[in-house]
């Protein structure tokens, strides 16, 4: 048996020694070498481990089947994402049985992740396909590190986003000014800087939304603060419509040419009081509201808007003005008031100043 034995070995030897069949050889003397759990690595060339084995019996057959099964196989698909991933230990003794693969797959729950192992433990593991039992080797982490979130953008110094209150005509006081000055640096001429909302600076609005894609309406809400680019808390107010008598024949001396009388709460020339009122009583049975913005003017008031902005084509030079005389009022432009009174004024003896819809004097200047 023994001797039986013996001569199997020899001539096995002798066969694996020849050079007749060098793959088998190095079969051989792999298995004498590593009697575990390595595998063959990938031929280099590509050619199959089962290509020119001719002679092996059929459990050879099934070994190298089983070995070719567990070799490492980075093409593989990786294991599905659902299979947990068994906690990570920070080393791993290795098996009888282990490859890289099977221990990535145990280990870190995905086959494919045997490179991560065998890259950490170059230092003992010469070829990727042989592991043997007793091994320590060093494991990854569990998961795959997560790539460390990209650093934000560094935020280019922001255009400064405005914001302020709503501001529509009629408005007075400190933001209004503030949306003045803005307006002008920016090109759009809002008929000075006086802290009055009225129709010049409903224009410039008007005409700044437009050029920024805005419903232009003059109306001044977050969305043309944000264009405007200022940050505004300046104070508002409108006048309340029910502070004074509204309307009054009481006549008013203002150190103009002639008394003034209050409408609307305003100050108009007590000589076109009657005209105005009946036009304000025409247009309101064709379902039209004039509301006056600016009336009587003082020498003072409007020597303050010809230096907020000398400009002749928006501002008349003090002592030019119809306004300081008594004899102009500036209409707000509420649903269709400044096309009714286009077509109507003259009736009433009203007469357009044309660069200014809003501005209608007995004279047109
Ligand atoms: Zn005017």
């Amino acid at each position: 048996m023994a001797s039986n034995i013996a001569n199997n070995r020899n001539s096995f030897s002798s066969l694996a020694n020849s050079n007749r069949c060098p793959q088998l050889r190095q079969r051989l003397a792999d298995s004498a070498a590593t009697p575990t759990v390595s595998s063959r690595p990938p031929q280099a060339d590509g050619s199959s481990e089962l290509s020119g084995r001719v002679g092996l019996t059929l459990e050879g057959i099934k070994d190298l089947l089983k070995r070719y099964w567990n070799e490492p196989a980075p093409q593989t698909t990786p294991q599905p994402a659902s299979q947990p991933a068994p906690s990570s230990a920070s080393s791993y003794s290795v098996r009888q049985g282990d490859s890289l693969w099977k221990i990535a797959t145990a280990t870190l729950g995905n086959g494919a992740r045997w490179k991560e192992i065998w890259e950490l433990n170059k230092d003992q593991i010469t070829d990727p396909n042989r592991v043997f039992p007793g091994m320590v080797l060093k494991m990854p982490g569990a998961a795959t590190p997560e790539t460390p979130a990209a650093p934000a953008a560094p935020s280019k110094p922001a255009e400064p986003e405005g914001s302020g209150p709503l501001l529509k005509t009629g408005a007075k006081g400190d933001a209004v000014k503030k949306l003045q000055a803005r307006l002008e640096e920016l090109g759009f001429d809002p008929g000075g800087v006086d802290g009055n909302m009225g129709p010049n600076t409903a224009t410039a609005v008007k005409k700044f939304q437009a050029s920024k894609g805005l419903e232009a309406d003059g109306i001044v809400g977050p969305n043309t603060w944000k264009q405007l680019g200022i940050r505004v808390e300046g104070s508002v107010s409108y006048p309340a419509a029910s502070a004074t008598p509204s309307n009054s024949s009481a006549q008013i001396d203002v150190g103009g040419p002639q008394p003034a009388v209050r409408r609307q709460g305003k100050l108009i020339g007590a000589n076109i009081a009657q005209k105005f009122d009946a036009m304000v009583a025409a247009a309101k049975k064709d379902g039209v509201n004039l509301q006056i913005v600016s009336g009587y003017r003082t020498h003072a008031e409007q020597q303050a808007l010809w230096n907020a902005n000398p400009n002749p084509k928006f501002v008349a030079r003090p002592g030019t003005s119809n306004h300081e005389k008594g004899n102009a009022i500036d209409f707000l432009d509420s649903a269709g008031a400044w096309s009714w009174l286009k077509r109507n004024s003259t009736r009433f003896g009203f007469h357009n100043y044309p660069v200014e819809p809003w501005h209608y004097s007995l004279n047109g200047g």
